[in-house]
């Protein structure tokens, strides 16, 4: 049996009021599940509060982004020990949103990732490809490309330690999902491409689903063989929603 995953991505959300608030409605509900791993992933200002709050519980901590350097003259960047001695065992590494509005290559996301994992963070490796990519038949051939981009050089011990999110861009804060036929058909083309690299790996891997989940879907896609846990974006944001996510499982 796979782990199965479910991460809030909290994007540009949660002051340190709002953190306490929806932290503490996560804790005072029912948001665990004893075969899921839950993490939030708040912004970086939030990560020291989150992760107070979150000790001793059930919730794991992740962050959005990780800098490839360790430390120096690169201003606004946080590295991987940062994220480490503030409580974080997860962070979200090439999401969609970091690739079109700071230009985030497969390379850059595989640096990244390497750092990460030297460090003994888990990275959360995300994948997805556009509306038209998808309408010009390359899904196929943009995930592939980013997967194997973005795992260049991996050994076998750090394959067998990574999450991969699959988030179809088009589905990521539109509203619109991921039939889960559409989403199950990549998650196994994902696991082929990391079986061949080492099958072992590729059974273990958890691939999550993200793009609009909500409660009224979560259940129909993570009941897809390969569907391992999702990454949810806006519906993290409402305790009642992330929990009812949690509970499909
Ligand atoms: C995301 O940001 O990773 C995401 C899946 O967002 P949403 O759930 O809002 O589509």
């Amino acid at each position: 049996m796979r782990r199965q995953i479910v991460a809030g991505n909290w994007k540009l959300n949660g002051t340190i009021p709002q953190t306490e608030k929806l932290i503490g409605a996560l804790l005072a509900g029912k948001s665990k599940n004893e075969r899921v791993t839950v993490l939030v992933c708040p912004p970086y200002t939030s990560l020291e509060t989150a992760s107070r709050l979150l000790k001793g519980s059930h919730i794991s901590l992740g962050a959005q982004d990780m800098s490839e350097h360790d430390g120096g003259a690169y201003t606004g960047e946080i590295s991987a020990e940062m994220l480490l001695t503030v409580g974080a065992t997860f962070v979200i590494l090439g999401h969609s949103e970091r690739r079109q509005f700071h230009a985030e290559s497969d390379d850059l996301v595989n640096r990244k990732a390497k750092i990460a994992l030297a460090a003994g963070l888990t990275p959360i490796i995300c994948v997805g490809e556009t509306l038209d990519q998808r309408e010009a038949g390359k899904t196929e051939k943009v995930v592939g490309t980013q997967v194997s981009g973005c795992l260049a050089g991996f050994s076998t011990d750090d394959l067998k330690k990574i999450v991969i999110a699959y988030e179809p861009v088009w589905a990521i804060g539109t509203g619109k999902t991921a039939t889960p036929e559409q989403a199950q058909l990549v998650h196994a083309f994902i696991r082929t491409m990391v079986r061949d690299m080492d099958s072992k790996a590729g059974d273990m891997l958890p691939i999550l689903y993200g793009g609009s989940v909500k409660p009224g879907n979560a259940q129909e896609l993570m009941a897809q063989p390969d569907i391992d846990g999702s990454l949810v974006g806006g519906a993290s944001l409402k305790a009642d929603d992330f929990i009812a996510i949690i509970s499909a499982c």
